[in-house]
Parts: structure tokens; C-alpha cells; sequence
């Protein structure tokens, strides 16, 4: 498990405030945003957005009367979860650019590849637990591939090895499993479901 900050309420008198709760730190003992989620970059945005809806709620309920008026809705409101457009990736972002690429590589991946392909293949995968900049996804990913050698012999059995590595993450974080079948593996990666919605 990454270091996290630990919870402790910011107190306006506190000479040295705490970090946001989620924070991760990296191996500097330095918050490292590309370690955490966007959503836990901002001390108390949602804090101070609850503190703030209580102090003046009567004046929110008169700006959300206004925005419907207007037809605005809730459109204009940001939401203080969603990692604006021009902002650096967070590890969820960083992490979704990383498996399409990855996954993508290895449907497009020859079904009986060079030894020059197998070779670059090997260095691709190996070098990215000593470059991915989230330095403890690195880490476990650089252990859970000791473990697990890479197989690169082929599409097939690369698509899968890949899979299961993903699955091992997804597992860590609590998230459901994905089917390593070569079936829903292309389907999701290169050749789009059968009804026809993707092409
Ligand atoms: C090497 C690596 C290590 C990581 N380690 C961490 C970590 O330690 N801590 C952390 O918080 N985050 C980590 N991440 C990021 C994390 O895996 C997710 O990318 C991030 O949480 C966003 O998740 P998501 O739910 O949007 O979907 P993702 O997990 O990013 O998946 C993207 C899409 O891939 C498909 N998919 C899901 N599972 C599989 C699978 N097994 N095989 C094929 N396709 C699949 C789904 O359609 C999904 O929508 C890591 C990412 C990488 C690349």
C-alpha cells in the first residue's frame, strides 16, 4: 500500500496544515500528485464546499433558482472531482492513457513475432516498472512482473499475461475483474463488440 497522509483536520491555528486525506506521498516523503487521484489533490474542496453550503445556503439556493431560470441548470458548476482539460494527469488518468496503450500493443501484436519484436517487446515491458512515474504502481508492478514473467510469444498469450497483470491491479484497487479470454480482450481492445456500436 502507498503511504498516505494521514487524516487530521486542518486547523486555521495549525502552524503546519496537514495534508488532504488521500494524498499520497512518494519516495521523497513529498505529497506526489501523480501518485493520487485528482479528487484528493485539493485539501478540503468538498470540506469547504459543505462549510460553505451550510453558512450561506440561502444565498446557493437563490444562485441554483437563478441558474434554472436562466436555463443554465447545473451546467456552469464544476464538478471539484473532474481533473480539468489543462491540468497535469492524476494516476487514474495516467493509468487509463497506460493500459489502452498497452492492451492496444498487444492485440495489434504479431501472432508469431520476431525474435527482434520479442526482444523490443521485453524491453518495452521491463523498463516500465523502472520509468512509470507513479513510483509505487512501479513498484508493485515491478514485483507482481518478477513473479510473473512476461510471455511474449505471441498476441494471444501476450493479450492474456497482460490481462491477468491489469486484473492484479484491479484487484488491489478493489475493482471487479475483467475476463482474460482472447474473445473479450479483442472485443474491448481491437475489434468492438458484435452489435456493431463501435464501428
Ligand atoms: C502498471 C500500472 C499500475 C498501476 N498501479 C496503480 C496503483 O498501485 N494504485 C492506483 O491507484 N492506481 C494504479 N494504476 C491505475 C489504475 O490501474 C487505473 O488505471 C485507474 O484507477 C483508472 O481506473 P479505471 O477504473 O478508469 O479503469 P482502468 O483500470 O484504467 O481500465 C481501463 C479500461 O480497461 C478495461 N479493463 C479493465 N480491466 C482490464 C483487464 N484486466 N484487461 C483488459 N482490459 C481491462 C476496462 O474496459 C476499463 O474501462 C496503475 C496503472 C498501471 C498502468
Amino acid at each position: 500500500m502507498p503511504d498516505v497522509a494521514p487524516k487530521r483536520e486542518i486547523k486555521q491555528t495549525d502552524p503546519k496544515p496537514s495534508l488532504p486525506p488521500g494524498m499520497v506521498l512518494g519516495p521523497d516523503g513529498k505529497p506526489c500528485k501523480i501518485c493520487t487521484a485528482f479528487r484528493s489533490w485539493k485539501p478540503t474542496a468538498q470540506n469547504d464546499n459543505a462549510q460553505a453550503d451550510k453558512s450561506s445556503g440561502k444565498k446557493n439556493t437563490a444562485a441554483m433558482m437563478a441558474a434554472f431560470a436562466s436555463g443554465k441548470g447545473f451546467a456552469s458548476t464544476p464538478d471539484p472531482d473532474v481533473r480539468p482539460e489543462h491540468c497535469p494527469p492524476d494516476v487514474e488518468q495516467l493509468g487509463r492513457a497506460t493500459w489502452t496503450f498497452l492492451h492496444t500493443t498487444a492485440a495489434y501484436y504479431p501472432e508469431k513475432p520476431t525474435p527482434n519484436q520479442r526482444a523490443n517487446m521485453l524491453t518495452l515491458l521491463r523498463s516500465l516498472p523502472v520509468l512509470y512515474p507513479c513510483s509505487h504502481c512501479a513498484s508493485h508492478l515491478d514485483s507482481n512482473i518478477r513473479d510473473h514473467p512476461p510471455n511474449v510469444s505471441g498476441r494471444v498469450a501476450l493479450s492474456r499475461w497482460l490481462c491477468e497483470r491489469h486484473n492484479d491491479v484491479n484487484e488491489r484497487l478493489g475493482k471487479p475483474k475483467f475476463d482474460c479470454s482472447i474473445e473479450k480482450t479483442d472485443e474491448r481492445w481491437k475489434d468492438g463488440p458484435s452489435d456493431g456500436s463501435c464501428d
